[in-house]
């Protein structure tokens, strides 16, 4: 008999997590790697932060908490959203988690039935399709366009429904495009899912202060109020505040889909990190004046490396408006023949050539569901950047184009 069931045959490790963890390995033996397919800010988690947990540790908040987190925690997350989306929840419609992650993998554990569909637009985070594959879900991809700035349309959104369709899932700020829906955008697709009662949708809004040009961030419960008993809207600590490894992400929605992933969540990994929540009640109430250079210093990155890519034969970006990103179109590299003759057949062969070559790490679009892309984070020092950047442009001239 086989250890290992079908659910897990079926899925892969994530790739972005196998990526980063071979950039590790290279750098341990010695090489100059630079790692730009990771997905996390190289700012230190701001001091407050830190200290709230240090207080919170010699205070002896070091027990179990209430499996959907601390009261304190819950009131700064129910403050957060009425404060930044106009959403109004009590204590029953928020759960708190050991990241987004978890949160994202309850609910469809918890709602999901053997072949009840979700709507997956493309390209996506690389983590929806393998937790809807857990959870005996099937996966509905909708291919975005560039022309329509990687989002979906009402009209594609339309088409993908059937009776079995359970979840809609959108991502803004997204991941890996930096695509971010307006106001009128989230309305038209809210009023494609009006008269289907049955379809709930989750918005994960984690890069939702990761925001350029002054664009206003937006999420469906809040511009379309009367879908809110349908949505659950997820967010968390790891990217705005730069606390990817304390592991706590947040979610509102109704009370009875939130109560049954806190049950699931008892039986599985318990409280989140109480110290952790600690640190993360402060991020939300303390000083948030640090995000707005943060801001400006992902802004200065993307223009800088806007310009630099798209100054490379064969490359084009798309110039994102969230999240920190960049999804770089390198069709005109496929066919392209290596210095050892390899031909360029895909966005792999791109990303394995600049591994190779240039040691710089990128994601291929595969991972995100769509080709001949990669991505690249610009949650990167500079300087890094820079010299990626230059590394790049070199390993593409040396290359003989078809
Ligand atoms: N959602 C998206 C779109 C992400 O990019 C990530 C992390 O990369 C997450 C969720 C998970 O975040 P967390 O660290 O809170 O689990």
């Amino acid at each position: 008999m086989a250890l290992l069931n079908q659910m897990i045959t079926r899925i892969k490790p994530s790739p972005t997590l196998a990526l980063m963890q071979k950039v590790l390995e290279m750098k341990a033996q010695g090489q100059d790697v630079i790692g730009l397919s990771g997905g996390e800010p190289n700012f230190p988690t701001p001091q407050n932060v830190c200290e709230a947990a240090n207080a919170a540790m010699s205070s002896g908040q070091t027990k179990y908490t209430a499996v959907d987190g601390t009261p304190e925690l819950k009131q700064a997350i129910i403050e957060k959203f009425s404060r930044d989306n106009q959403l109004d929840y009590g204590e029953e419609n928020i759960i708190v988690g050991t990241g987004a992650k978890q949160l994202l993998y309850n609910a469809f554990m918890v709602t999901l039935n053997p072949g009840d569909e979700v709507i997956i637009p493309a390209p996506y985070w690389v983590s929806y399709p393998p937790m809807v594959q857990c959870a005996q879900g099937e996966c509905v991809f909708v291919e975005t366009r560039r022309k329509d700035g990687f989002k979906l349309t009402p009209q594609a959104l339309q088409k993908m429904i059937t009776p079995r369709t359970k979840w809609l899932c959108l991502n803004s700020p997204s991941n890996p495009t930096g695509a971010v829906y307006t106001k009128q955008e989230l309305q038209a697709l809210g009023e494609v899912l009006q008269p289907h009662p049955n379809i709930f949708v989750i918005t994960d809004d984690i890069y939702e202060k990761i925001v350029f040009d002054q664009q206003e961030f937006h999420t469906l419960a809040q511009v379309c109020p009367d879908l809110k008993e349908r949505v659950l809207t997820v967010n968390g600590m790891s990217k705005t505040y730069a606390m990817t490894g304390w592991r706590i992400g947040f979610a509102g929605g109704p009370a009875p889909l939130v109560k049954a992933m806190k049950t699931l969540q008892s039986q599985s990994t318990s409280s989140p990190n109480s110290m952790a929540q600690a640190a993360s009640a402060e991020a939300l109430r303390g000083d948030q004046s640090f995000l707005t250079l943060w801001v400006q210093d992902y802004q200065r990155r993307r223009d800088d490396m806007v310009t630099r890519l798209n100054g490379i034969q064969g490359l084009e970006v798309f110039v994102p408006q969230g999240a920190f990103y960049l999804w770089v179109d390198c069709s005109g590299l496929l066919g392209a023949r290596t210095p050892t003759g390899q031909i360029l057949e895909s966005d792999m062969d791109v990303a394995d050539y600049f591994l190779g070559t240039a040691q710089v790490a990128v994601m291929p679009g595969n991972a995100f569901g769509m080709s001949p892309y990669f991505r690249i984070s610009i949650a990167v020092a500079p300087e890094l950047l820079t010299k990626a950047a230059q590394r790049l442009q070199q390993a593409v001239g040396k290359l003989e184009k078809s």
